[in-house]
């Protein structure tokens, strides 16, 4: 599908919307690979993102928001419709604790969903804000880490998150966090939705000694996972009882390269780009992690990667090219 040019022009006179027709959309994902997008729309207020959800209704195109992109994976054809991304406006946080009086027993902060969640737990930490300890390693946005439910060590957003503010294409409001249902690494958002804001319930807490667990945490990501490569983190969901990476590990597959794509030798559920990986290289590589992990353990992984504008290979042809139902459009 190629956007009309009535819809492009509705969007470009949009106040508070930048367009980019025809956008690459490898630079916005941490893996770096794939195609590009009809158009990318960027909004910089909650207004916007209602009119520009609006215009895409009104002419039935599809969407997806992007995030980081620190859990996406992009068809190598890229998507045909529009990708929603917010601005830097939506990067703050409103009620951190002033250092004045006594501290209640519950702290609610109000997050921009564009602010990364890993400096938001920084920022919490320093004011003496706990529940966030798990975040600090994981490098996506707020507005992302809702949509997948994001968590580590047994902690996730589902347990810190009081409500999220989701703009529609009929207006925004708050929702409560216990009125949306969150799963493993996913959370099913009212279709057609955007996070624009989440409140945060974080409790009062020693500063040196939430430091402390983020530094525990941090020695324990480097010494587990890669650094400083082009990778989207985890491929699969850990299977019930076990590590889809040990699984991966013992069906010995870690180095093994496909293309410009490589199993990771440190940690076997992450796949990463060398350099000129293409998203057929990547989706080669997940294909035979599955099937292995089939044959030699009979197990059949999930994946936590979001793909989109494809299926994966071992989905039946005909299934909707996909994103995240938490936030197609
Ligand atoms: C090195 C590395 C380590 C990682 N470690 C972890 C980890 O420990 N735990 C973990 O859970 N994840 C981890 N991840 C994956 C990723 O960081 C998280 O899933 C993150 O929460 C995704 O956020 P994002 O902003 O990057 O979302 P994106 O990748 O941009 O998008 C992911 C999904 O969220 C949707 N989405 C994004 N923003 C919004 C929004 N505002 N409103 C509605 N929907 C939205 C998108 O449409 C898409 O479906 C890791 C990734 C990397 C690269």
């Amino acid at each position: 599908m190629t956007l009309s040019p009535v819809v492009i022009r509705e969007l470009r006179a949009l106040e508070g919307a930048r367009l980019w027709v025809d956008a690459p959309l490898a630079p916005f994902t941490t893996i770096g690979t794939g195609g590009k997008a009809d158009v990318l729309v960027t909004v910089v207020d909650t207004p916007a993102v209602v009119a520009t959800l609006k215009i895409l209704q009104e002419h039935a195109v599809p969407w997806v928001c992007l995030g980081a992109g620190t859990d996406l994976l992009v068809a190598d054809e890229g998507y045909r419709g529009a990708v929603v991304k917010l601005d830097d406006a939506f990067h703050y946080a409103e009620g951190m604790p002033d250092g004045d009086g006594c501290a209640p027993d519950r702290v609610i902060v109000t997050v921009g969903a564009g602010t990364l969640l890993a400096r938001f737990a920084a920022v919490a930490a320093e004011a003496g804000l706990a529940g966030l300890e798990f975040a600090c390693g994981i490098p996506g946005s707020v507005g992302g880490a809702v949509a997948t439910n994001a968590g580590a060590y047994r902690s996730s957003m589902a347990e810190v998150v009081e409500a999220v503010e989701l703009a529609g294409a009929a207006g925004a409001s708050w929702v409560r966090a216990a009125d949306l249902e969150w799963d493993y690494r996913s959370c099913r958002l009212p279709a057609g939705t955007v996070v624009v804001a989440v409140r945060f319930g974080l409790a009062p807490g020693d500063t040196a000694t939430i430091l402390e667990r983020h530094r525990a945490i941090l020695r324990r990501r480097r010494s587990a996972q890669p650094r400083g490569v082009r990778t989207f983190g985890c491929a699969f969901k850990n299977p019930s009882g076990g590590g889809a990476g040990r699984l991966i590990e013992a069906a010995g597959l870690k180095g093994v390269r496909r293309g410009g794509a490589e199993i990771s030798r440190v940690h076997a559920n992450f796949l990463v780009n060398l350099g000129d990986a293409t998203t057929a290289d990547v989706l080669a590589l997940m294909s035979l992690m599955r099937e292995e992990v089939k044959r030699t353990a009979a197990v059949s992984l999930e994946p936590e990667v979001r793909l989109l504008g494809a299926t994966f290979p071992w989905e039946p042809s005909g299934a909707d090219p996909g994103e995240s139902p938490a936030a197609d459009g």
